[in-house]
């Protein structure tokens, strides 16, 4: 979930480490630290709880010199966020190491090595690495060999660096189940969680696989395979050309992200489209033998990509006629599901790293699922190398923990996978057109959209005080809705609440009063009329409303309703279009609130653990 920086080099590299830390930050903040092996062959090490800021400020190369490294920023799952708890963990002044994810098996290995005589200076899981790794060095005298069985010895999902002052050659590092990439510089090599944070140093790197151990030298990497067999992993130049350390003009990430939305859905429909229609290729040379045969289309995603895929199944349903199911990962992974036949296992996941996404997948390969695809924003990432096809957003980097962009992209790239699945199915030809000209039409649309941020940055004040909220949409704009509140609640920590407005009597309108502000999505489709009535049923009962509606929809502001003109725009793409002014809401009302924007408390961009 959060992040990991190491670096072997004849320069000093406290530098490189903690400018790869800020990088990473946005993926777990809680605290962050270094430890270098000094001059002196001595480990200095310096942690912080906060942000890497309070480390930067604390570290100069002049007073921290050393030319091998490693560095973390946390996001707790075991012990709380304070200094002691922060990593690098060590044992008995020699040996420093960096985890993310869980050690499942902790609490055994804690006791054995207590047991032992070892001292334990956190709470964490991790610091048993550090112990065990000392343990199993004084055993075999050979570093590889003993990060080799201690990590042999290790449970759970987790990418793990080490050092030893003993060997300030080397680093050492596992993969299991938490993303790990070597960056290849000249005479000079480094480790990450994501390749992002090393951008500044190289744009050469090779992705780690599940049960790869690594040794690193200044001008070497050896891996090995889960075997133990030494293995080459491919070296890839990165193209990322959004440079996601740069927040231009904008006061957020969030907020850059938001305005970067019609330029990263051109990005993602560039080459995806051919005449008109989709492009044949556009999932892959192999797609449309794989998508020809599918009966079903399972969408597995947490969060955010869960809403995207909720809105995919009313389109799946509604313009390919084809059965979808939609469900949170981390309950498909834990139930026994039944497989229809020839179902296509779709994962939704920006990072491509969500652990139980990527769970759910492999739960699916051996349960029978016909094949599978994602819809991912990062290449070479878990997902799209475990997937028989990967449809690769494009979106650029996406820096703020609550996803706009890649919302709006991953809905698009299900558009197109509904286009392509609809093709062997019930979509004819005059469909296909009319959704292709619909998504070449909305980064104009999204560009008006963006022009209701005066509008609704005043809108947003009617919330200042307020601690609950009622999101309502019908149809395909319920996810929406959901989606909606799920981003009030992210950044504001406003309790926000999303319901399908036919379900308001059943339930609901018993909450409504004046201090509930209800906001409403109401494009021109034939739900209009129903959604008149549900408003109506508000109004009657005090409540006061905010509605987001087609300039068609016959919706006056008065007293009790304000109503916001959204630019009109076919019926199809209507949910991507009204995600983009409920973003717009969370973001001012937040603001107003003056909470952390980019990094809500207690969240974490890439949610590698359970
Ligand atoms: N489980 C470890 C801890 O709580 C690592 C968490 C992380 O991924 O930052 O320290």
């Amino acid at each position: 979930m959060c992040g990991i920086v190491g670096a072997i080099a004849q320069r000093d590299v406290i530098e490189i480490l903690v400018e790869g830390l800020k990088r990473l930050e946005y993926r777990g903040y809680d605290s962050a630290g270094v430890a270098l092996v000094n001059p002196d062959k001595k480990l200095d090490r310096v942690r912080r709880v906060g942000k890497v800021k309070a480390l930067a400020d604390a570290m100069t190369s002049e007073d921290h010199p050393g030319s091998v490294g490693i560095a973390h920023t946390r996001w707790a799952t075991h012990g709380e966020p304070s200094e002691a708890n922060a990593h690098p963990h060590i044992s008995n002044d020699r040996i420093a190491v960096v985890h993310n994810g869980i050690i499942e098996n902790h609490a055994a290995l804690r006791a054995d090595l207590i047991a032992e005589g070892y001292q334990f200076a956190s709470e964490t899981d991790t610091e048993v690495i550090t112990h065990l790794l000392h343990k199993e060095l004084l055993k075999s005298g050979d570093m590889l060999e003993a990060f080799k069985a201690t990590i042999a010895q290790l449970d759970g999902a987790y990418g793990t660096v080490a050092i030893d002052v003993e060997n300030p050659g080397q680093l050492y590092a596992a993969r299991s189940g938490s993303p790990l990439v070597i960056g290849y510089g000249i005479g000079e090599n480094f480790l990450a969680s994501d390749q992002l944070a090393l951008l500044p140093v190289t744009r050469r790197f090779s992705f780690l696989e599940e049960g790869d151990i690594a040794v690193i030298t200044r001008t070497s990497v050896q891996i090995y395979d889960q075997a133990g067999q030494t293995v080459q992993r491919e070296i890839s130049e990165s193209d990322i050309t959004h440079d996601a350390g740069d927040k231009g003009p904008f006061k957020h990430y969030m907020l850059k992200e938001i305005y970067e939305q019609p330029i990263a859905i051109k990005n993602t429909l560039e080459g995806r489209l051919k005449n008109g229609k989709l492009a044949e290729t556009a999932f892959g040379e192999d797609a449309d033998r794989i998508l020809k045969d599918i009966e079903h289309v399972q969408i597995i995603a947490c969060g955010t990509s869960y809403h995207a895929g909720m809105v995919a199944r009313y389109w799946f349903e509604e313009y390919a006629g084809i059965s979808c199911n939609v469900e949170i990962a981390s309950e498909f992974r834990y139930r026994k599901s039944q497989v229809h036949p020839k179902s296509l296992l779709v994962t939704i996941s920006q990072s491509g790293e969500t652990a139980d996404t990527l769970a759910a997948l492999r739960l699916a390969k051996e349960i029978g699922y016909h094949s599978s695809l994602t819809i991912c924003n990062v290449p070479g990432s878990s997902l799209v190398r475990e997937s028989d096809l990967a449809y690769l957003m494009n979106a650029g980097a996406e820096i703020g923990v609550a996803s706009t962009k890649a919302f709006t992209v991953q809905l698009v790239g299900l558009l197109l996978l509904v286009t392509a699945i609809g093709r062997h199915k019930d979509m004819n030809a005059e469909t296909e057109s009319h959704v292709v000209s619909a998504l070449n039409a909305l980064p104009a649309k999204i560009e008006q959209a963006l022009d209701m941020s005066k509008a609704i940055n005043l809108l947003a004040e009617d919330f200042a005080d307020k601690h609950h909220s009622l999101f309502l949409g019908r149809g395909d704009q319920y996810p929406i809705a959901m989606e909606g509140a799920l981003k009030l609640k992210e950044i504001s920590y406003i309790h926000a609440e999303a319901y399908a407005a036919g379900e308001l009597k059943h339930g609901p309108l018993a909450l409504i009063d004046a201090d509930m502000p209800v906001i409403v999505v109401a494009p021109n489709n034939e739900l209009l009329e129903k959604l008149h009535s549900n408003v109506e049923e508000v109004r009657a009962r005090g409540g006061l409303m905010y509605v987001f509606a087609d300039s068609g929809a016959h919706f006056k502001s008065d007293s009790t309703m304000k109503v916001l003109s959204v630019p009109h725009c076919e019926k199809v793409i209507a949910p991507i279009l009204y995600s983009v002014p409920l973003q717009l809401l969370s973001y001012y009302v937040a603001l107003i609130k003056g909470t952390d924007v980019d990094q809500p408390r207690n969240l974490a961009k890439s949610v590698t653990v359970e």
